[in-house]
């Protein structure tokens, strides 16, 4: 197994891009989880991580994210890094030696035997993503994804790594860039102080099998409706109690398929 990217010039591992600030790494953010994103297209990253409740941890450093240019590991003048399928069939296929210097430069620091750091092709053929993965990969020490671009990649390379193939929906994305970004918001998540409120995420959707009941706020009476009223009355229980009978009802009515798995546990 070769884990040495062949050029040792064209041998970086670039931390992209802009706003710097938000991709500093290395020494200090050794311990804290790490995205590693295998792309081609590094300036489609922080993209909305940079923002809001991701974008505050990644810059205080509960979180890291490494964006390695997969261009970087293409072959020949041109660093061609895709080819003709084949079998023939239309578009282009991303090529297994240029992704497996890629993955291996990626990962050369990392201890991959103790499955703590899981390498992800994100791909709709994969498994769906659901809260329960993303849950469970915020556990690990950090993830080494891989965005396709054009048919996919050849699969060889991703038999080589093992990588687990993660599908974040049944419809066909461009490239696996937007994909990356929702799995590690999601995962992101769930890593302690990330939510400023630990209790957000006990009361939201999936958690125990139920989506989420209706939310409201000021003002109290807006285009002729008012806010239900148990919700205004200060009774903590009967709210608690409002609140699960209407996720119920959501549930039932829109996913028949994740009430079937919450009636089995009652
Ligand atoms: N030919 C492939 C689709 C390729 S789409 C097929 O039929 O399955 C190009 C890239 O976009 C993929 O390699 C993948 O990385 C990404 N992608 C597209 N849809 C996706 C989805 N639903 N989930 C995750 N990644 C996706």
């Amino acid at each position: 197994m070769t884990n040495k990217a062949k050029s040792h010039g064209r041998y970086h591992v670039q931390p992209s891009l802009i706003p710097k600030s938000l991709i500093e790494e290395k020494k200090l953010l050794n311990k804290v989880w790490t995205a590693k994103v295998l792309t081609l297209y590094p300036e489609t990253f922080p993209g909305v991580l940079g923002h809001s409740i991701t974008g505050r941890a990644l810059k205080n450093k509960i979180w890291s994210l490494e964006i390695i240019n997969i261009r970087n590991f293409g072959v020949g003048k041109h660093f061609n890094v895709d080819d003709t399928p084949s079998g023939g069939g239309p578009g282009m296929v991303l090529r297994a030696d240029v992704i497996n210097d890629t993955v291996a430069a990626a990962t050369n620091n990392l201890d991959l035997s103790n499955k703590n750091w899981p390498i992800i092709y994100l791909t709709p053929r994969g498994k769906p993503l659901t809260q329960t993965i993303s849950k469970e990969l915020a556990t690990a020490e950090g993830l080494v994804i891989l965005c396709g671009r054009f048919e996919g990649v050849d699969e060889r390379v991703i038999q080589k790594w093992n990588m687990q193939e993660i599908s974040i929906g049944d419809f066909v994305l461009s490239g696996g860039e937007i994909a990356a970004q929702a799995l590690i918001d999601c995962t992101v998540r769930h890593i302690p102080t990330v939510l400023g409120n630990e209790e957000s995420i006990k009361s939201e959707s999936f958690n125990n099998d139920l989506l989420e009941y209706p939310q409201y706020t000021r003002p109290t009476e807006w285009n002729d409706q008012k806010i239900p009223e148990v919700l205004l009355s200060g009774h903590h229980k009967k709210i608690r109690e409002w609140q699960n009978q209407q996720a119920i009802k959501i549930t039932k009515d829109r996913r028949p398929d994740l009430w079937k798995i919450y009636e089995k546990k009652l």
